[in-house]
């Protein structure tokens, strides 16, 4: 359902159209990318009021994430493996698209 404002549903088609160029050509160039370049925030303990969440990675080429306490995508790709330590807080700023 479209709105009745013409000028407004023009922008917001152009906004999905470049939105959608962006998905497609970050999709791309992840899964055209080395992955050489990762970075990973370390595990958080759990408290008292969250659980432990698992390391996080990135690709600092292509802003391809991954959780979990294995490597599983990105170390397919990545030669050398020397992940340098990052903020979980910096890490989700660089991340791009689903993480893995
Ligand atoms: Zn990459």
């Amino acid at each position: 359902m479209k709105l009745n404002n013409e000028k407004i549903n023009k922008v917001l088609e152009l906004l999905r159209a470049v939105q959608q160029e962006v998905n497609d050509t970050i999709k791309q160039e992840q899964e055209a990318c080395q992955h050489s370049n990762i970075a990973e925030c370390p595990y958080q303990e759990s408290t008292y009021y969250s659980n432990g969440q698992p390391p996080i990675r990135v690709c600092l080429d292509c802003g391809l994430a991954e959780g979990g306490w294995s490597f599983k995508v990105l170390f397919e790709k990545s030669v050398p493996l020397s992940p340098r330590g990052i903020s979980r807080e910096l890490l989700f700023k660089l991340k791009q698209g689903d993480m893995v």
